[in-house]
Formats: structure tokens, sequence, C-alpha cells
């Protein structure tokens, strides 16, 4: 076994992770089979980091000292079994980056939910004047955070494929806002597989440690049944959470931890919807974990802006209200939108389908949306779950179609909203790029009324 640290991927993980390891004088190599951004290469050449892409050189990385994986590579990659079969032990960015700093750490996993909870958790504590970070799957990585100065706290968005390789790490504070079957591709179609990962976030929990978790997911409740949590435990829920915790009594959002007793109206919460009830929940009990003022939480329940591309309010244009919900990229995520609308909606949806069973959405949907707008390269599945349920049915091709469409659908006090249940690789770059396209044609249509 050689001396170095290997670390798999360029993208913003792995970059950092080897900008970090260099950084702390450790001798490492990157590889990447595929194409590493010009960004990532400079810097890698500025730091004087060894690195490569379009292959994997084999021979190196299986001697390697340990290897640090990006969330990307699968487990099934033929070079991880590899690796695993020569004893190199494998983790992750934040395992390794997690060893260079003494921060409280409050990790937040989840299938929906996690963007909003992790942003607005660390928009309460910044409020109260802590020294926090937000990192994790959201932007900068931890170990780049790490080049340069430990804070005293991060907020940590972890995916599944994140939660894998940590062994070692701690979350002081771990959330789990749902559990929903997602990415089951990478677990073998077991969804049991995926929920362990997930669960990894209580890794190393003590009695001094945090668990903030929904009370009404059949299957936290029932991991939760079949454990012997040692550490404190905050269950929220919309309803029927007694003790310590969080729930809705009489219009008010109650919030209950060992120290702190704090009540707020709903009609004044920044976002709307039950889920980001839920999500305010969640972000309120991990603020208070961490000793942030009950002031800063209050504050930061009533004027959080909310995160690009969630259930944003982009613009009213002739009365209509148009919403981008880019990022709803599964059906789950839908149905709570759509729960949330209070007027009457042209809904536009559809693109790279990941299997969606839409029978959730078919009450919800006939209820509510007077037109449905598909926008994907194949939308028969939309079409036939939605035929005869939603009044108007019209197929668009392209962002400016779609808006336009909706535009001639709408009166005013309805709502427009982008909500697609899908990928977006058929017509799009990505969910944000999507996004975007969205909210420009929502500005054009706007400056024609101007
Ligand atoms: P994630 O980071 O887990 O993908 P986000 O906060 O980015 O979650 O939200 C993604 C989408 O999921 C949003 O568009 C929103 O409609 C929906 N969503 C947000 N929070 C929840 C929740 N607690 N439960 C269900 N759906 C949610």
């Amino acid at each position: 076994m050689g001396d170095e640290l290997v670390v798999l991927g360029g993208g913003e993980s792995g970059t950092g992770a080897a900008l970090l390891a260099k950084a702390k004088g450790i001798k490492v190599f990157l590889s990447d089979c595929g194409t590493i951004k010009s960004g990532y290469c400079d810097e890698l050449k500025k730091a004087g980091v060894e690195f490569e892409s379009g292959k994997h050189s084999e021979k190196r990385i299986l001697n390697a000292l340990e290897v640090v994986k990006s969330p990307g590579i699968p487990e099934h990659a033929p070079l991880i079994k590899k690796i695993r079969q020569k004893g190199i032990p494998i983790i992750s960015e934040i395992e390794f980056a997690g060893r260079f700093s003494k921060a409280k750490m409050i990790g937040i996993t989840g299938s929906n939910g996690k963007t909003t909870t992790a942003t607005w958790t660390y928009h309460m504590i910044k409020k109260g004047g802590k020294d926090v970070r937000l990192a994790g799957n959201i932007g900068t990585s931890l170990a780049r955070h790490l080049i340069s100065s430990d804070p005293e706290l991060f907020v940590l968005e972890l995916s599944s494929f994140q939660l894998e390789d940590m062994y070692d790490f701690k979350c002081d504070v771990a959330v789990i806002t749902n559990l929903s079957p997602d990415h089951l591709d990478r677990y073998d179609y077991r969804f049991e597989k995926y929920v362990d990962a997930k669960f990894r976030i209580l890794n190393n929990h003590d009695k001094q440690s945090v668990f903030i978790y929904n009370a009404h997911d059949q299957e936290i409740m029932k991991r939760m049944g079949d454990m012997q949590y040692p550490g404190i435990r905050y269950p929220f829920a919309l309803s029927d959470v007694y003790g310590q915790g969080a729930c809705v009594e009489y219009e008010q959002m109650v919030i209950k931890t060992l120290e702190n007793r704090v009540t707020f109206p709903l009609n004044q919460l920044a976002l709307s919807g039950k889920h980001n009830i839920c999500n305010g929940m969640a972000a309120s009990l991990a603020a208070l974990s961490v000793d942030t003022p009950i002031q800063a939480v209050i504050e930061g329940l009533k004027d959080f802006d909310g995160v690009e591309h969630r259930l944003e309010s982009v613009d009213e244009v002739n009365g209509v209200l148009y919403i981008n919900d880019s990022k709803a990229t599964n059906v789950d995520s839908v149905w709570y939108a759509l729960e949330s609308m209070d007027k009457p909606v042209v809904w536009i949806a559809g693109g790279t389908d990941k299997g969606n069973d839409y029978t959730l959405l078919e009450d919800l949907a006939g209820q509510k949306v007077k037109t449905l707008i598909c926008l994907g390269v194949d939308n028969r599945k939309l079409i036939s779950a939605f035929t005869g349920k939603i009044p108007e049915i019209v197929e668009t091709r392209s962002m400016a179609d779609a808006v336009s469409v909706a535009q001639k659908q709408s009166k005013p006090g309805d709502v427009v909203l982008l909500s697609p249940a899908c990928a977006s690789f058929d017509l799009f770059k990505n969910y944000e790029h999507r996004g975007k396209l969205f909210k420009e044609e929502v500005y054009k249509l706007k400056n024609q009324y101007e």
C-alpha cells in the first residue's frame, strides 16, 4: 500500500477534498474518468495537485492509502469494487473534511426539503450572530470551506450518497425531513437500503446528540421503533406531537426543546404550503438545539426568502401569479406544491420521467388544475394519467411556448405553476436552467404589459 490519498471525481466535492488535502500537507492525486471543469483544473494546477481526467490510472489508484469517493460515483462501478477487494478504505468528502474541523455539525437529510430546511436553519443561526456556514450538497463543499478557516458551526445538506461513506463523522444535530422512494437505481431498487443510508446520519450519536425527525413519516417511525436511540429526540409533525418537538396547535406553530418553548402564528410564516410548515419546524428545532436566541428563530420564520426554484413567486402579470417550482422533480414534491395552491392553477409539468406514478396526484390535480401544459419530449404518460381529470391539456415543446400558452389559458386571480414532477434533461441542462428560462419568459411577459 502506498502513501497517497486518491480522490475520485473532480467536481466540487472532489476538488475541495484534493485542495484541502494539499493544504494540510497530504500527498494527493485526483482522478476523474470524465472531464473536469476548467475552473477546477486551474485551481488544482495552481495548488500543485496532481490530477488526471478522461481516465483512471488503475495501478496508481489501487495503491492508495485511502480513497475519497465523490457522491456521483456508484458503489457498483468496477473500479470501486476493485478498491474494496484490495481492502483500501473508501470515505466520502464529508468524512475526510470532518477530520480537520472542530465545528459543531448540523446534518440535514431526507427525500424532499433538504435544501430548504438547511438554508432556513442557516438563516436563523446567522441571524442569531453565530459564525456559521452552509455546505455539503449545497454550493461550496465542506472541504473547501475548511481550507482557510474553521467556523463555529456548519449546517450540512447531506444526500444519501454522501452518507454512505461516512464512518467516524458525527452530526451533533441530525435532521431527517421525510423518506420516500428516490434514487432507487443506486440501491438495487430496495427502499430499505436507501433508508439505511439515510439513517447513517445518526452514526456515533450519544446522550448529547439531537435527532430531529418527521413523526408522521411511517418509515422513520418504523426505524425509531426498532432502535434504542441514545440522544435527545425532537419529533415534528403537523399534529399529535406531545412533549418535546414541534407541531401545530390552533393555527400556531409550537416548538418545544429542553430549554425553550416558542409559539409562532402560521399566518406570519415566510413560505406557504404544509411542507414548509414542516421545514420551518425542523429548522427552528435545529437552530434552537445550538442555542440560537428565540428572537432570531422567530424573525427567521418570518423573513426567510426561500430558495430559488422551490415554490418561488416570480412575478404577477396581469393579475396572474407565476410560480417557479422547477426543483419539484418527483411526484411527492408536486403533491405538496398543488396542495398549497388556493387559486385555480395552470400547471406546467413534464420532462424526463423517473418511473412516476401519477395516481397520487389525480385527486388534487382534479380539484385545483384547470389546464395542464405538458412540457417534455414525450408527454404520453402525463396525458394518459390526467385525461378526463383535468379539463384542458395542451402539449408544448419549449419554455417560451409553455409560458405563452399559460398566459392565454389564465385569467386574473389564477396561478401559473411550473412544478414538473420530472427531471429536466430532455429539454434543459438541469432544473436550474429550466427554472431560469421560465423566469426569463415571465419577465418578458411582464415587460409587454408595462
Ligand atoms: P431537496 O433538497 O431535498 O431536493 P428542496 O428543499 O430543494 O428539497 O425542495 C425540492 C422540492 O420538494 C420543492 O420544489 C418543494 O416543492 C418540495 N418540498 C420541499 N420541502 C418538502 C417537504 N418537507 N416535503 C415534501 N416536499 C417538499
